[in-house]
């Protein structure tokens, strides 16, 4: 089956808001091994509606839509649809009188005037219901069994709608023992994409019948495995096969599957070996912290850090020596070594990890450009340090530097 998706709003067109009710679409609906074969974005205009919609009927027979169905002005799916399909709108009491009571006994008070738009609805219209908001989605099909799903905007609504009410619709249709479309994304970083794309090359027969994506992120790169057109047992069968040759080849650097996180992994590594653990961060003032602090459970591994930005506070909270800052500066692996084994004495913990960086966009200088970052690592008084050339803004290189942090304690947890 194709489907094609037409998101609608002039806020997506003008980049103010992402899309990512296309985005979540897609992924389900590959997932049931729906073929999403287009996605085109219109704005809020009864002309831009009805034109999107008409090709991508024409094209596929088969389309969703997300965005326009609220009570204002700029909401116009519902008619230009309906036009399309040449139906009249009419007042549908029994979603007037159910919104009515929502209004009086939710909100204890009248429903304004204007929702009462969300019960006008095409003839011939089959209501999606909403379990998260107020207007209902709309499924309308035409004689030749052609199709369009209406699902509000807001993706919490959308998302709902799309679990508990259309996709039970769109499984009917494909009839079951369908075909479908299955991944796998196992998650590496520390090693560039092609330092692996040269290590999947020597294996002979590469990863087997499965397409294979390389995903660089600020994480690192996902490598994503993907069959399409199968029967279920058999996609999840080619898929563990080629997850096994990718990991004979890449090994320790596959930190975890789908969306794992590395905090999450690495607290779990230090927990099973009851270790505590602390921070001490400059230019990432306070993010390796926040990431491990973000995973839920981290207490009883955590044990807390220092922010030390100002060199003085290198100084005085971490016991940086002043003249160590002054003779090689604070980017630097002296620095680095001597604020994560102040952070670990400061805090009683076995493990500290340390972070220097020239995170820009200023800064930056000949022998430290901005990307220079320094990472210690104090396991039980045992120092390693490694400086690291950061790629990006200042976002990316913050965020790549707690997650070099984080690797360079679970490399040393697994050696
Ligand atoms: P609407 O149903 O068009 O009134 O949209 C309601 C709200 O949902 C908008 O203000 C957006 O914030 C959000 N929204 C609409 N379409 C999308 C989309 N395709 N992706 C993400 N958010 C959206
Ligand atoms: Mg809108």
């Amino acid at each position: 089956m194709k489907i094609e998706i037409v998101t609608i709003g002039d806020e997506l067109l003008l980049g103010y808001t992402i899309d990512t009710n296309a985005a979540h679409l897609a992924r389900v609906l590959a997932a049931e091994g729906v073929e999403i074969s287009r996605r085109t974005t219109c704005g809020d205009t009864a002309d831009s509606i009805a034109t999107a919609v008409r090709e991508a009927l024409d094209r596929a027979g088969a389309v969703i839509t997300t965005g326009g169905l609220g009570p204002t002005s700029d909401d116009l799916t519902k008619p230009s649809i309906a036009a399309l399909f040449g139906r009249e709108m009419l007042l549908d009491e029994v979603h007037l009188a159910w919104m009515q009571e929502r209004w009086r006994t939710r909100f204890q008070r009248p429903m304004p005037e204007s929702n009462r738009q969300q019960a006008m609805l095409p003839a011939g219209a089959r209501k999606l219901v909403n379990n998260h908001g107020s207007a209902p989605g709309i499924w309308l099909e035409d004689e030749r069994g052609r199709w369009v799903a209406m699902l509000p905007g807001v993706p919490r609504e959308m998302r709902g709608m799309l679990a508990d009410t259309l996709l039970p619709l769109i499984r009917e249709r494909l009839g079951g023992g369908g075909l479908v479309v299955r991944s796998r994304t196992l998650r590496t970083t520390g090693v560039g994409e092609s330092h692996i794309a040269d290590l999947i090359a020597t294996i002979d027969g590469g990863v087997g019948d499965v397409e294979l994506a390389y995903l660089p992120n600020a994480d690192g790169t996902d490598l994503r495995l993907t069959v399409r057109g199968a029967l279920p047992g058999n996609a999840d069968a080619r898929l563990a096969a080629a997850a096994e040759r990718v990991r004979s080849v890449v090994g320790t650097a596959v930190y975890g599957e789908e969306a794992a996180d590395l905090a999450a992994v690495v607290l779990e590594m230090c927990r099973k070996r009851k270790l505590k653990i602390a921070v001490a961060e400059s230019c990432t003032g306070g993010l390796l912290g926040a990431r491990l602090t973000a995973i839920p459970g981290s207490s009883d591994v955590v044990r807390g850090g220092i922010i030390s930005y100002d060199n003085g506070i290198k100084t005085s909270l971490l016991g940086v020596p002043k003249a160590m800052l002054d003779e090689h500066g604070a980017v630097s692996e002296p620095v680095a070594r001597a604020m994560a084994t102040g952070a670990r004495s400061a805090t009683d913990a076995n493990v500290a990890l340390a972070i220097t960086g020239v995170a820009g966009p200023d800064g930056g200088s000949e022998s430290k450009p901005v990307g220079t970052v320094w990472i210690a690592l104090d396991m039980n008084g045992e120092v390693e340090a490694r400086r690291y050339n950061m790629v990006g803004d200042r976002a990316e290189i913050r965020h790549r530097s707690a997650q070099a942090a984080m690797e360079m304690l679970r490399r040393r947890l697994l050696a």
